[in-house]
């Protein structure tokens, strides 16, 4: 088994006959490595766009690509064909930081070979994911490379960011921090049908409240000063994709509004809570005085 350990760099631009923004591959960058994540070889090419003639500042400051650089590229079929050759057949497992990049190469491969699956991957590795496993007092907000590898003790002051290569090769310095065969291997996912599917599902938030996806058992309010149930006084109503109520806590005379959200994934529904407090029922406004 080996890893590719792979990045992306892309423009974002707008497509007159696809009439929407467009996010096309640039540059590819990726690191082979064995099993003890010793380099075997590395990859980096310039792909030369076949939607626009010329780079936005914004990405000429990000990467570094110039326009001469972009219009000397390879093609895109070129270029994932070398990638391919590249890889030589071997059995690897993909891994990249985020998935965004995995669906901007799947996107590509529909755009311009028509074909919905990215015929190398096999199986894998979401990097961040398995990186912030392991970086203390970051929750669950998604850090970006540079912030993780700071926070993992690499030095990174000669590094040059946003260049496909270079941020595959922090990727694998990120990697080895924190390798576990065993652990990485458990979160490597077959790019099955279901892959896809999930990759493209937009998580959206439920506003009717009488979808059957709904788990009314969750709409409960708890005190959190006494931890006592409390009593909903008002209907549900739902505004900016969060349902909320009223809810009395009759041993704290305190009334709260209860805030609750669904989001639903391609696999699972993410429920929020949270509470606001409201005037006491008898408070009065003579009182405000005392
Ligand atoms: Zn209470």
């Amino acid at each position: 088994m080996y890893y590719v350990i792979m990045d992306l760099e892309w423009n974002n631009s707008y497509n007159k006959i696809k009439k929407c923004f467009v996010n096309e591959i640039l540059e590819i960058g990726a690191v082979l490595v064995d099993e003890q994540l010793d380099v075997i070889d590395t990859f980096s090419v310039i792909i030369k766009s076949q939607l626009i003639k010329k780079l936005s500042g914004r990405v000429k400051n990000l990467t570094h690509i110039s326009n001469e650089d972009m219009r000397m590229g390879m093609s895109f079929h070129r270029a994932f064909s070398e990638f391919e050759n590249w890889i030589a057949g071997r059995d690897c497992i993909f891994l990249s930081w985020g998935n965004s990049d995995i669906r901007v190469l799947v996107d590509n491969f529909d755009m311009f070979c028509n074909i919905k699956n990215v015929p190398f991957l096999t199986q894998y590795v979401d990097l961040q994911k398995y990186c912030q496993e392991f970086i203390v007092n970051v929750g669950s907000q998604q850090i970006g490379l540079m912030n993780a590898a700071m926070e993992m003790g690499i030095d990174v002051s000669n590094c040059k960011f946003h260049r496909a290569l270079e941020d595959s090769l922090l990727g694998l310095r990120c990697l080895k921090k924190c390798y576990n065969k065993e652990h990485l291997m458990n979160l490597a996912v077959i790019c099955d049908e279901a892959f896809y599917k999930k990759l493209s599902f937009k998580a959206t938030y439920i506003t009717n409240i009488n979808s059957p996806k709904i788990d009314k058992s969750k709409m409960k309010c708890t005190c959190d000063l006494c931890s006592a149930p409390m009593k909903r006084m008002s209907d549900w109503r739902c505004i900016n994709q969060s349902f909320s109520a009223i809810f009395l806590c009759k041993s704290c005379e305190r009334l709260v509004t209860f805030y609750i959200k669904f989001k639903e994934y391609y696999d699972h529904i993410d429920v929020k809570t949270s509470i606001a407090e409201m005037k006491k029922p008898h408070d009065s406004d003579t009182e405000q005085d005392s």
